[in-house]
């Protein structure tokens, strides 16, 4: 989206401790307590961290990524609980369709995050934040749980604004403030900048993002390399990265070819339905949604042809697979014996795979 002097406009939106509020959320007789998602505390002995808490486990100094032990030690009587990434992949998945409708283009990138590019139809910076609180509307009418968006020129100043005013909050950064709130900030705040990059940046006497804007781009390239010139364009304030569609180029598809022809219309319906399950299977265990779904048809004579139908939004659902695939059949069925039959889906997206790096300590 792009204001009215042509300048580009850009959401991000971010759940609110997701895990914590989703547990709380499935079971409401702990809602108001402090929440710890996390390893097992283990009575205080447990190695594991902190993967999320509520806002009332936040007020006893407890955050994510904290050993978990620390945190029984600082409220050994908080709701501890562990992480069910299932349930919130699947919570997640709801929600992003939702989002995604507002979205000309939409990325998601993690879990719980997703940039929103809303292209022209959105002209200015006080009709995107009508947006946003249509979208934080919806995500709470359906779902159930709050978000805080960024609204921004830029991915990076939308994310690190939607972090700004956590819980439910819409932050609003106006190309003309953009230096003012984003200098004062720890360098930390900066998407990409990682605790190591922090600590090389602290030993040169850098800690906020002014301070990184501040600084010779030769001394960071001879520091950083490449990154160098990334990282002191992100602390001015500027990047150039487009909200981008995910769509994967590969496919997964099954077909079917018949001993024996066949012609009658319930056998066509049930082979459609077993191939659509199978590819549904396999689609949903490499943790993707399509967007399209492919039929093929081979008549007896080898006559072949190809459909594909692309979606409104991007799906996971077995049932969309079969319908829309016996309504591209209405074409053929009736018009002869078939001795093959394929289903298959396309623009591929990749479901949530960050976050892993929780997976690997739990
Ligand atoms: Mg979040």
């Amino acid at each position: 989206m792009r204001d009215r002097s042509g300048e580009k406009i850009t959401l991000h939106m971010d759940m609110d401790s997701f895990y914590s509020a989703v547990e709380v959320r499935e079971r409401p007789d702990i809602r108001g307590l402090p929440v710890v998602v996390g390893s097992d505390p283990k009575g205080g002995k447990g190695r594991g961290v902190v993967s999320t808490c509520s806002y009332e486990a936040r007020s006893y100094g407890i955050h994510s990524g904290m050993p978990i032990s620390k945190a029984y030690r600082l409220c050994p009587d908080a709701v501890y609980l562990r992480v069910n990434m299932k349930l919130y992949k699947e919570i997640s998945e709801n929600i992003m369709r939702t989002v995604r409708v507002f979205a000309d283009r939409f990325q998601q990138v993690s879990v719980d995050e997703a940039y929103i590019d809303v292209g022209d139809s959105v002209i200015d910076y006080e009709s995107a934040i009508l947006l946003a609180k249509k979208i934080k509307c919806e995500v709470l009418r359906l779902h159930g749980l709050t978000c805080s968006i960024g609204i921004a020129p830029n991915k990076s100043i939308a994310k690190i604004a939607s972090d700004f005013n956590k819980p439910d909050g819409i932050t609003v950064v106006r190309p003309e403030d953009l230096k003012d709130f984003l200098f004062p900030m720890h360098i930390s705040k900066i998407p990409g900048i990682g605790k190591k990059t922090q600590q090389l940046l602290r030993a040169m006497g850098i800690d906020t993002a002014g301070q990184l804007a501040a600084a010779d781009v030769q001394l960071l390239i001879a520091r950083f390399g490449k990154y160098g010139i990334l990282m002191h364009q992100l602390a001015n304030g500027v990047d150039m990265r487009e909200v981008k569609e995910r769509e994967a180029v590969k496919s997964v598809s099954t077909e079917d070819t018949f001993e024996e022809d066949i012609s009658d219309p319930l056998e066509i319906t049930r082979s459609i339905t077993e191939l659509s399950g199978k590819v549904h299977a396999a689609v949903i265990k490499k943790s993707f949604r399509f967007r399209t779904v492919t039929l093929k048809v081979r008549y007896e004579d080898f006559r072949t042809y190809t459909r594909a139908r692309t979606l409104n939004a991007a799906s996971t659902d077995k049932e969309t697979i079969i319908k829309t695939a016996l309504g591209m059949m209405e074409e053929f069925s009736g018009k002869g014996r078939f001795r093959l039959l394929g289903v298959g889906v396309t623009k591929l997206e990749k479901l949530d795979k960050e976050q892993t790096f929780l997976t690997d300590f739990l």
